[in-house]
């Protein structure tokens, strides 16, 4: 089987760190071209500056990975669809739950795939850890995903905008391994929104979600963490506490502690290779519903600005 073209649209952190080593890494895949307005791209392959440029004078490809702020993914995505091309889009999918929801509906009536990703359900404890909780009774959930924002963020201005979603960048990771490993629906109760003064976008949340049978969930996100850093998620239940610590690497249940290798981007380029292979599109919008919901619901109080 020939291996699918792939443009790489946005060569920034992510792309860098993982687009390009998972695509390089998986044979389905060959990287066709690259797309960015400042970055030369890794130099291997044509390089354009827009995407525009690619559609109309670039090599043939099948497939694009969208690695922009989610500001400007919509309009890429929806040309790329138009085209026939197969889209990958990182998470958050986009800068609203309409315009995905639109872009659901594009890729349904030109036939190609969708993939809204979410990086941290591959992470190595997230699959056990769901087949673990589906046999449980489950008390309470607690979530602390406390980081560094300068070191992990530094001079990404889109964060801080309207559509860049702050705090809750790092915070949908953990709303979407929570999605995927609750048995039942959750729904926000109550949230609290930090916003620096100077800032569109919060540094801090504090929410009280439930699921459908009452159980309480609480999640401390907060981008003001130095010294030690925690992407944590505990589930108390009734065959004891299950943890999963390194943004989901690490799963510990009553009877030990699993550890396994980061599997992340090469688990999605592997996914997006079988929904192209087979026709299929796969966008869940949850964590991002939830996001929504805390934007939607949630008071806002003004702390001291935050200057990088
Ligand atoms: P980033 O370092 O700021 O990179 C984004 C790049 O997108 C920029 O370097 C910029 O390229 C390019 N870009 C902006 N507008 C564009 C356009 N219209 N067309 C083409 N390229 C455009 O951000 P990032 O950290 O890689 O994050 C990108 C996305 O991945 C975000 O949605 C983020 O949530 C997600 N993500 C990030 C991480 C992480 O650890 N950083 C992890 C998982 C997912 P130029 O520099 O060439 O202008």
């Amino acid at each position: 089987m020939d291996p699918i073209r792939i443009a790489v649209v946005g060569i920034g952190k992510i792309a860098r760190d993982q687009h390009l080593p998972a695509i390089a890494g998986n044979s389905a895949f060959s990287l066709a071209a690259t797309v960015s307005p400042r970055d030369p791209g890794p130099g291997t392959v044509a390089h354009f500056k827009d995407f525009d440029t690619l559609l109309a004078e670039g090599p043939a490809f099948d497939a694009v990975a969208l690695c922009t702020p989610p500001q400007v993914r919509y309009d890429l995505a929806a040309q790329a669809l138009r085209a026939g091309v197969h889209t990958f889009l990182e998470k958050p999918p986009g800068a609203t739950l309409s315009e995905v929801m639109a872009l659901n509906a594009l890729a349904e009536k030109t036939g190609v795939t969708l993939f809204a990703s979410w990086h941290s359900r591959f992470a190595a404890g997230v699959a056990p850890a769901k087949a673990w909780l589906a046999e449980r009774r489950i008390d309470a959930v607690r979530i602390a995903w406390r980081e560094d924002v300068r070191v992990w963020h530094p001079g990404q201005d889109w964060i801080w905008e309207p559509g860049g979603l702050g705090v809750f960048d790092p915070g949908i990771n953990a709303l979407s391994i929570l999605t995927h490993i609750m048995p039942r629906p959750v729904f926000l109760q109550s949230a609290t929104l930090s916003l620096p003064a100077n800032r569109a976008a919060p540094i801090a949340a504090d929410i009280h979600f439930r699921d459908t049978a009452g159980a309480p969930i609480h999640m401390d996100l907060d981008w003001r963490q130095t010294g030690p850093q925690s992407w944590d998620i505990e589930v108390e239940t009734d065959a004891g506490l299950l943890k999963l610590a390194n943004g989901g690497a690490v799963l510990t249940l009553p009877s030990g502690v699993q550890h396994a290798e980061d599997l992340e981007y090469p688990g999605l380029y592997a996914r997006f290779a079988n929904l192209i292979r087979g026709g299929r599109s796969d966008v869940d919008l949850d964590p991002f519903r939830l996001v929504a919901d805390a934007f939607l619901r949630g008071k806002r109080i003004a702390v001291e600005e935050f200057h990088d």
